[in-house]
């Protein structure tokens, strides 16, 4: 462990750090409080062993600058002082030193001291660990709490919480966006015709397909069993039902077999609708509802089309 020895008389100072060698510390030096700050904000030292007297600052002002200033982590301060009375050692205390030694010091007393300030630091790093790498797993499970894990695709816990900001922000600012409501055709017959692990990998595959059809703005959920919802901020009707034909034109040229339908490969039928910003009262859940409607036209018109 490293420790910073702040002292300005000379000889102290070489006792001090030969006595502390001795010990197996690394020991650095500075002979006063500004010099020692530089150094603990330069290296991050964490461990300070100051003299009280000392000219241009003095070790109590050098403490009380670092609890003052939060960005360094915990610095561990013993104060060695020749200053002895009760007075002093309460506003030493005050100003957050950690410990309090007194001048000329005890070899022994200022061992176990040490070590006991060696046993803290010790301590705030695992404790500092285990906080970041909690910290990291918060991150991951975040991310993982809304995300459907068969596709990848945003869960609808997901799904809500865009519609309601790509919703508010279109009222807002009198931006528009679209919907699109996918839906697999006749996936019933796919999972009986190839089995239920075979459609699983059809649902990652038209996931892909839909992510590589839209732009880093839109953004695509599992909204059910095979329905998958696009939200396209900043898009009106015309430009999202460009999109819904790229996502369905680009399922079709995947030419997935599908035994048993009448154009023998899989397909996906989409239903649109867009913010009218001529209506503003409109609910985000009734933009859903029409594309929901349209994707029900989609199908009862034929399948492998998009309907608005
Ligand atoms: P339509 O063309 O009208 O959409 O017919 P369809 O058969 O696709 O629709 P239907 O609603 O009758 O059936 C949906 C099917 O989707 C039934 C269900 O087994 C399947 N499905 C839902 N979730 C999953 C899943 O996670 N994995 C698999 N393999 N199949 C699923
Ligand atoms: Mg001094
Ligand atoms: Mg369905
Ligand atoms: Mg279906």
């Amino acid at each position: 462990m490293r420790i910073l020895v702040v002292e300005d008389d000379p000889v102290s100072r070489k006792l001090l750090q030969k006595t502390l060698e001795g010990w197996g510390y690394e020991i650095i030096t500075a002979e006063n409080g500004q010099k020692a700050l530089d150094i603990i904000m330069n290296e991050n030292l964490k461990f300070v062993v100051a003299d009280w007297m000392m000219p241009v600052m003095d070790g109590l002002t050098l403490c009380r600058m670092l609890r003052s200033s939060k960005d360094k982590g915990y610095v561990y301060f013993i104060m060695l002082t020749g200053k002895d009375k009760k007075e002093d050692i309460i506003e030493g205390l005050k100003a957050g030193v950690d410990d309090y030694v007194v001048k000329p010091f005890d070899r022994s007393e200022l061992q176990v001291r040490v070590r006991a300030g060696e046993r803290i630091l010790t301590l705030e790093k695992e404790l500092t660990a285990k906080n970041e790498s909690l910290q990291r797993l918060n991150v991951k499970l975040e991310e993982l709490v809304r995300l459907d894990t068969l596709t990848g695709a945003g869960n609808r816990l997901s799904f809500y919480e865009t519609i309601e900001k790509t919703h508010h922000r279109a009222c807002r600012y009198a931006y528009g966006y679209g919907i699109i409501m996918c839906d697999i055709d006749n996936f019933k017959l796919y999972n009986d015709t190839y089995g239920h692990l075979a459609g699983d990998n059809i649902l990652r595959r038209v996931a892909d397909s839909i992510k590589s059809s839209i732009r880093m703005s839109d953004d695509v959920f599992r909204y059910g069993g095979e329905e998958m919802v696009i939200t396209l901020p900043d898009q009106d009707m015309k430009t999202t039902l460009t999109v819904a034909e790229k996502i369905r034109d680009g399922i079709e040229s995947m030419g997935i077999e599908h035994r048993g339908t009448a154009i023998g490969i899989l397909t996906i039928s989409c239903g649109v609708a867009a913010f009218d910003m001529e209506k503003l009262e409109n609910k985000w859940e009734d933009i859903l509802e029409n594309a929901d409607k349209a994707l029900y036209r989609a199908k009862s018109t034929g399948k492998n089309r998009v309907c608005s």
